[in-house]
């Protein structure tokens, strides 16, 4: 069984940590997983909170899942949502969509994911959904579990997707011990955002010690899976069905071919509020896109 260790690219937004796991050079993809940033836990003062001006997407569905903190979504569709602990943002770009993001408090901890659309979604009309609850699975022995997307431990989240995806957020507070029975057929990734997690994985012998800033990549072929902490923990459990073909990812674009790039990059520069819209609302300037690079077709 193949088994990936991933090291997240660090850096260092205004004096929040940022940990980026996706797109990795050795990986693109979890299932439809395309990039994975990890933001937080941090503070910010007002001065230097976090303020994302307007700024276009194409071909994805962004994901974000607050854990501590809040921030307001403003988009070209109109919505305007505050993001609290506990709640998802699913914006689904498809055709295009543009929206801003800006902190409301000091404390930061979020994930922001994207979700790569298969071809007959991805050109289709933009959508933006807020989740304000979703389902706990009673998971044994110190675990708390909240399913972000997917089906697990027999329940299903009410957030879509158009491929075979999960989501799981796992948190103990303390020594914790719990058997995980995962879709043989699918792809995982168990991206550590806090503590130190042990993973047994059914069919490999090792046992892999975790910590943030790495994601343990799982090809598909694994049924179970142990996960052990020693003190307060939390991780990410994200899977799916491998997604074909490899997205192409510039800027905030999920294409497929380099042609699709500086078309999409001129629509945003024209700002006639045709494939992107208009953001209303927010306190700023727009975000032009930068030159686009000679790019290479995935493969
Ligand atoms: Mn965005």
């Amino acid at each position: 069984m193949l088994i990936e260790r991933l090291h997240s690219h660090e850096s260092d937004v205004g004096g929040l940590p940022v940990r980026r796991a996706l797109p990795n050079r050795g990986r693109r993809t979890v299932g439809a997983w395309c990039f994975a940033d990890h933001a937080g836990p941090g503070d910010l003062p007002p001065e230097r909170r976090m303020k994302v001006g307007p700024h276009p997407h194409t071909g994805l569905a962004t994901f974000s899942w607050m854990i501590e903190g809040e921030v307001m979504h403003r988009d070209s569709l109109g919505s305007a949502q505050v993001l609290r602990p506990g709640q998802v943002n699913l914006m689904t770009a498809g055709h295009g969509i543009s929206h801003s993001e800006e902190s409301l408090t000091e404390r930061i901890h979020l994930a922001q994911l994207w979700i790569a659309l298969p071809d007959a979604e991805r050109d289709r009309a933009p959508n933006f959904q807020h989740f304000a609850a979703l389902p706990r699975l009673a998971v044994e022995q110190g675990w708390d579990a909240t399913l972000l997307i997917g089906e697990f431990g027999g329940q299903r989240s009410p957030v879509p997707s158009f491929t075979p995806l999960l989501g799981v957020d796992l948190v103990a507070s303390g020594p914790a011990c719990a058997r995980l029975d995962l879709t043989p057929g699918h792809e995982h990734g168990f991206m550590v955002l806090e503590g130190e997690v042990e993973l047994a994985l059914e069919g490999h012998d090792a046992v892999e010690r975790v910590v943030p800033g790495e994601l343990l990549y799982v090809a598909p072929g694994c049924p179970a899976a142990e996960l052990r902490c020693a003190a307060a923990s939390r991780l990410l459990l994200l899977g799916g069905e491998p997604f074909q073909p490899t997205p192409l990812l510039w800027w905030n674009f999920v294409g497929r071919e380099p042609a699709e790039m500086p078309v999409w990059a001129e629509d945003w520069a024209r700002e006639d509020g045709g494939r992107f819209g208009q953001v209303a609302g927010f306190d700023g300037p727009r975000i032009p896109a930068p030159p686009v690079p000679q790019l290479r077709r995935p493969g």
